[in-house]
């Protein structure tokens, strides 16, 4: 295997290369990636712009508070009311008379949701904003997927098998 030199890297291709290289397995080439890069961050400052925390995760959107809890009560007391109602206009015993409980029930659980998100701490969120290599589309997956397996590429130094978009080996941060 042969070394990198990575001081012919500029300063975004190390930064890419450190974000996907197996430092388990390339210590040694993670810490000369990490010193090259303290150097080259004095001369020009780095702005990296992400939505994501260290870990990846990327924003989501909840819904309000006011409008959780107008819907929680708006769901609660309007299948309460129309179940109780008909409940009471529909013959005791049969079929139809049963969907008067089912109104009840599923009301009652969806407002229990809009109540929760309304109170606690951590609400469930309406939208989450995910990176792509972090949650696939499956259904994108489904389109595309079959005629790009063949497009994968294998790492000249180290012989991973990496998809074609890759700059970079992601086992041993070899360029392409
Ligand atoms: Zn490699």
């Amino acid at each position: 295997m042969t070394e990198i030199d990575y001081t012919k890297y500029t300063l975004e291709e190390l930064l890419e290369c450190k974000e996907s290289i197996d430092g388990e397995v390339y210590p040694e080439r993670l810490a000369q990636i990490n010193i090259l890069i303290k150097e080259r961050a004095k001369d020009k400052p780095v702005h990296r712009v992400s939505i994501a925390d260290e870990d990846g995760n990327i924003a989501s959107i909840k819904t309000g508070r006011a409008p959780s809890f107008g819907l929680g009560v708006g769901e609660i007391a309007g299948s309460i009311l129309f179940g109780l109602i008909w409940l009471n206009q529909t013959d005791n015993g049969s079929n139809v008379h049963l969907i008067g409980y089912f109104v009840i029930l599923s009301g009652c659980i969806s407002g229990a949701y809009h109540l929760y998100n309304a109170f606690s701490k951590n609400r469930f969120s309406a939208q989450d904003i995910v990176a792509p290599d972090k949650e696939k589309d499956p259904f994108e997956s489904a389109l595309n997927r079959s005629s790009n397996d063949s497009d994968n590429k294998f790492c000249g130094d180290c012989g991973y098998e990496v998809e074609k978009k890759y700059k970079f080996c992601p086992k041993c941060g070899s360029k392409f």
